[in-house]
C-alpha cells in the first residue's frame, strides 16, 4: 500500500459510504472542489457537452433521463439545461436517484429554486440503490448517467448490469469517474497529493479526515480504464471504438456504452 495507507475492510464499505455522504451532504461542493482542485466543474461540463443528449427537433418522443448517484443534481440540471439550449427540448424527463436521502434532499432543495420546478413533474427524486434500482422498470430509460458515484458501489458489476436492464434498446450509459493516471511522473505527484495532502486538507477544511481518506482509497481501488470498459461490455453494452476518454491525464475518465 502506497504511502503507508491502511485498507478499509469490504464489509465496512456500505456503512462508510452512508456515513461519508451524510456527513458531507451540506458541504459537498467544497469536498469536490478540494478533491479535484476545482476541475470537477470543467469535467462535468465536458461530460454533458460530449453526451449532447436531448430530444432532437422533429422527434415526437421526449427522452427519459436517469441520473444515478445524482446527489445534489449537478449533472441532472446540467443535462436538462443543455437539452433545452441545444434542442429546445422542454419535455424530456429526469429521474435523480441516490441511495442517500440526505444527498437527495440537497438536490431537492436546489431543485425548488430552478425553472424546472414549474408543476410539470418533469423532474423526480428517488431513493434507490444503484445496484438494484428495484423501482425502475426494465427498458424504461434512454440516458443513464452516473458521475463520481459508481466507485462507491459495493458491487460495481451489479450496478452495470442494472443500468443495462433499465435502459431501452438504443439507450446510452455514460459514466464520469475518477480513474487511473496514465503518466508515471504525474501519477507520482498525484499519489503523493492524494495520500498525504488530501486527508490533511479534509481535516483542516471540513474537520473530516476520515471521509476524505475513504474517498482517496475508493479512487485507488476503482478498476483501471481498460478493466472498467471490460465490465461495461460484460453487462451487455456495445462500447464504441475508443471506449473511454481520459480527462486530465486520466485523473478522471468518461466511459460510454450503448444498449443495442
Ligand atoms: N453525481 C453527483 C456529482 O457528481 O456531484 C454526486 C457524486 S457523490 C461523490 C457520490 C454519490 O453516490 C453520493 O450522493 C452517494 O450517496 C451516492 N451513492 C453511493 N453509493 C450508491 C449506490 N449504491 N446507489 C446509489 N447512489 C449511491
Amino acid at each position: 500500500t502506497h504511502f503507508g495507507y491502511k485498507t478499509i475492510k469490504r464489509e465496512d464499505k456500505e456503512k462508510m459510504v452512508g456515513g461519508v455522504f451524510s456527513s458531507v451532504a451540506s458541504n459537498y461542493d467544497l469536498m469536490n472542489d478540494v478533491m479535484s482542485m476545482g476541475v470537477h466543474r470543467l469535467w462535468k461540463n465536458h461530460f454533458i457537452n460530449r453526451l449532447d443528449a436531448g430530444m432532437r427537433p422533429g422527434s415526437n418522443r421526449p427522452l427519459d433521463f436517469l441520473d444515478v448517484a445524482g446527489g445534489t443534481g449537478d449533472i441532472a440540471f446540467g443535462l436538462l439545461e443543455h437539452a433545452e439550449k441545444r434542442f429546445n427540448d422542454r419535455a424530456s424527463t429526469m429521474t435523480i436517484a441516490d441511495i442517500n436521502p440526505d444527498m437527495l434532499r440537497e438536490g431537492e432543495l436546489r431543485y425548488q429554486s430552478t425553472k424546472w420546478n414549474d408543476g410539470s413533474d418533469r423532474v423526480n427524486f428517488l431513493v434507490q440503490n444503484g445496484e438494484t434500482m428495484d423501482q425502475i422498470e426494465d427498458n424504461s430509460k434512454d440516458v443513464y448517467t452516473i458521475a463520481f458515484g459508481i466507485r462507491n458501489f459495493t458491487n460495481i458489476q451489479a450496478g452495470l448490469d442494472t443500468a443495462y436492464r433499465i435502459l431501452r434498446p438504443g439507450g446510452i450509459f455514460a459514466c464520469l469517474e475518477f480513474s487511473q493516471v496514465d503518466n508515471a511522473a504525474i501519477d507520482y505527484i498525484y499519489q503523493a497529493y492524494s495520500f498525504s495532502l488530501l486527508p490533511l486538507m479534509g481535516q483542516l477544511i471540513a474537520n473530516d479526515r476520515d471521509s476524505y481518506q475513504y474517498l482517496v482509497e475508493s479512487i485507488r481501488k476503482f478498476p483501471k480504464q481498460e478493466e472498467f470498459k471490460g465490465m461495461i461490455e460484460k453487462a451487455g453494452f456495445y462500447v464504441p471504438e475508443k471506449g473511454y476518454e481520459n480527462l486530465t491525464f486520466g485523473v478522471a475518465s468518461i466511459h460510454i456504452g450503448v444498449k443495442l
